[in-house]
């Protein structure tokens, strides 16, 4: 993956599924402190700039069902 030679160490994903859901959106939007998660009425952003900001409190995956949002530590390959 081309991001991964640029220094992101994260990759944060939500499912396809899932990223529609408005109101799942605004809960991770406010549940991230370091703003990777961006609601809109169209649903959930990832924002991109701010993925390597992440500090993989798990807050993110409490607010969301099973399987919605992926962590993925490129560095070591595990998930969250
Ligand atoms: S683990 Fe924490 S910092 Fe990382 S995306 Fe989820 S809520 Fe944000």
């Amino acid at each position: 993956m081309a991001e991964a030679l640029h220094g992101i160490f994260i990759e944060v994903e939500v499912s396809d599924e899932h990223a529609g859901d408005a109101e799942l959106a605004q809960k991770l939007d406010d549940a991230c402190p370091v703003d990777i998660f961006k609601a809109s009425e169209a649903g959930v952003t990832v924002v991109h700039e701010n993925k390597d900001e992440c500090v993989l409190c798990g807050l993110c995956l409490d607010a969301s069902p099973p399987g919605a949002v992926t962590i993925t530590k490129l560095y070591d390959g595990t998930t969250l």
